[in-house]
């Protein structure tokens, strides 16, 4: 049998990159009017990177990391996230020395190890973006402007803002002692998950999507009702900033965020058309990981898009792939060999050129061209080769005009300019 991909990783064949692309290139655009700059890490890490910043008792770091020890016994983990990776790169690079405000995006695969359906996949791609250095709220309502700017610009806008703050450490742990005070006396209607990570982790109680989890928590204190003076003000703000750009949002006061990090302003991009992988986007603020990560105290922000789940919204509005400008077909070898250095200079002067390698008859050659809908066909037989001169074919009227072989390139390009 021959060999396959791996269960819940994917090849993006030609006819659906161009999506990617398109998603790709709108970010670059959008992301650069806001003074973000692309950063590069590595795929795999230090294990030990994952389990302290997005925290031991989370989903990612209790059962989905694809973690492997290599042949000198380190442990490595294939990045299940791109902001702990962005951070040790901020960290180890001394940014925060360069520039009091880092704006950095980063665009690539990261893997986890769940159960594959529509949505959800092992390697899976993130675009997302970090700002790093500052904590007023303008900011934090910049960041989601961006987000909400990018979805316009790709032409989705069928999804919704949720935000809400989980607190800081001067509030959270009130709240939370709460919460745990509000479970323990419901203990037995949580999912087994729940019911074992209620203590280490109660928060995540609320963003169970067991059915009894969900019922149980219905009347759960809220930690937006416990913020502090200083976290509830910066709420406002955001909030204020929000109303005043424009940007739609609701409050979801039991959204929390599967990663520890978090604090203050979280928020999500949901959709109602992807089934119960309804998160396109996510993110929220994280003032203390850097200084966890042994950085300096620089507060921080950021999102990430799943971009396979962006690919399934954009859905049917595929964008096509790019067309031949000219095909050219060729009778007998002389022909064919006269066409491919024709074909290579207009590939050197720019023009999308194609031609048969496959010694077709002329027919089967245009239906070639029928097929790849090339915008212009160009016949070379023995009497072209001759006169130097050939019938030029506009394919989109079948309007047809003599040309110089020798000023084919010149005449083409002056054709697409
Ligand atoms: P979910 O609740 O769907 O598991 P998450 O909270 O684990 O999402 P984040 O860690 O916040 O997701 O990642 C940000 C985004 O990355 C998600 O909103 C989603 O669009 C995408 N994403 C996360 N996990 C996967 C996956 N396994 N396959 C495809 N996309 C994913
Ligand atoms: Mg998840």
């Amino acid at each position: 049998m021959s060999v396959t991909a791996i269960k819940g990783m994917n090849d993006i064949l030609p006819g659906e990159v161009e999506t990617w692309q398109f998603l790709e290139q709108s970010a670059r655009e959008v992301f650069g009017l806001y003074g973000f700059a692309e950063i590069r890490t590595p795929v795999p890490e230090k294990t030990e990177l994952f389990c302290r910043s997005i925290g031991e008792t989370t989903d990612i770091v209790e059962k989905e990391m694809y973690t492997f020890e290599d042949k000198s016994g380190n442990s490595l983990t294939l990045r299940p996230e791109g902001t702990a990776p962005v951070m040790r790169a901020f960290i180890q690079n001394k940014l925060h020395n360069l520039d009091p405000v880092s704006k950095l995006y980063y665009l690539g695969p990261m893997f986890r190890y769940e159960r594959p359906q529509k949505g959800r996949y092992r390697q899976f791609h993130q675009l997302g973006a970090e700002v790093l250095g500052v904590e007023d709220a303008k900011i934090d309502a910049q960041l989601l402007a961006m987000l909400h700017q990018y979805f316009v610009h790709i032409g989705i806008e069928n999804v919704s803002l949720q935000v809400n703050s989980l607190g800081c450490p001067v509030c959270r742990p009130d709240y939370r002692q709460q919460l745990i005070d509000y479970l323990a006396s419901r203990l037995n209607s949580l999912c087994p998950d729940c019911q074992r990570r209620y203590l280490t982790n109660p928060l995540r109680v609320l963003d169970c999507k067991a059915q009894g989890c969900k019922a149980a928590t219905v009347d759960a204190p809220a930690v937006i009702e416990h913020l502090c003076t200083e976290c509830d003000s910066h709420f406002s703000q955001v909030k204020g900033y929000l109303d005043q750009l424009a940007i739609p949002y609701s409050v979801n006061a039991r959204m929390v965020r599967g990663l520890d990090y978090y604090v203050r302003t979280t928020f999500e991009l949901v959709t109602d058309q992807l089934g119960s992988q309804n998160a396109v986007a996510a993110g929220g603020r994280y003032d203390g990981l850097v200084e966890s990560l042994g950085g300096p105290a620089v507060p921080g922000i950021g999102f990430a898009i799943g971009l396979e789940r962006l690919v399934l919204l954009k859905g049917e509005a595929k964008i096509a792939a790019a067309s031949p400008q000219l095909f050219i077909a060729a009778i007998g070898a002389e022909a064919a060999d006269r066409a491919f250095v024709l074909m290579s200079q207009l590939q050197q002067a720019g023009v999308r050129a194609e031609m048969d390698y496959l010694g077709k008859s002329l027919k089967a050659q245009m239906r070639r061209a029928n097929k790849l809908h090339a915008a212009f066909t160009l016949i070379i037989g023995e009497e072209e080769l001759q006169s130097g001169r050939a019938q030029l074919k506009d394919m989109s009227d079948s309007s047809q005009s003599a040309v110089e072989l020798d000023n084919l390139a010149i005449e083409l390009v002056a054709k697409f300019d």
